[in-house]
């Protein structure tokens, strides 16, 4: 059987930036991917929402659509402009996902994203 501290470390050595939220989007875990790439440190983002990415000028509108997929229980993909501490804005290609209790609740996100910047 696997040992369980390799579905830590497995996510946690992942090149993808990952973070786990609570249902509002408030982040309780962040990768090590994540540091890197939006460059806070996991100090600097646990117990922040998750807007702290925005660019600020994004359109709501693909915020509610986002938002409206996954209170639905629904996987959204997009990408999306977001900006580094240091103040640079990269194109992220972000999948967000339900996590769910055992009754089927929605209880946590899992966000997943990498910079495609270069790739456009
Ligand atoms: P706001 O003015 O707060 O929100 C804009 C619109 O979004 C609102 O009008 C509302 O319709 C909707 N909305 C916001 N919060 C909620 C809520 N709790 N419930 C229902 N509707 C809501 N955003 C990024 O910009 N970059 C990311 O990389 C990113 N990753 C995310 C990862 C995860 C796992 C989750 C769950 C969310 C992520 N978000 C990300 C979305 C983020 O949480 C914010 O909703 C978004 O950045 C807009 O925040 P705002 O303060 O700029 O705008």
């Amino acid at each position: 059987p696997l040992p369980p501290r390799l579905f830590f470390e497995a996510v946690e050595q992942s090149p993808i930036a990952i973070s786990i939220t609570d249902a509002r989007a408030t982040i309780l875990y962040a990768n090590r991917a994540f540091e890197t790439l939006t460059g806070y440190s996991r100090e600097e983002v646990l117990g922040q929402n998750e807007a702290i990415l925005s660019n600020n000028a994004t359109p709501a509108s693909v915020y509610q659509h986002l938002w409206r997929t996954i209170q639905h229980k629904q996987t959204w993909s997009g990408t999306l402009v977001n900006r580094s501490k240091q103040g640079s804005d990269y194109l992220a290609e972000l999948t967000i996902s339900p996590v769910l209790d055992r009754n089927g609740d929605l209880q946590y996100f899992l966000g997943m994203h990498r910079d495609v910047t270069k790739v456009h």
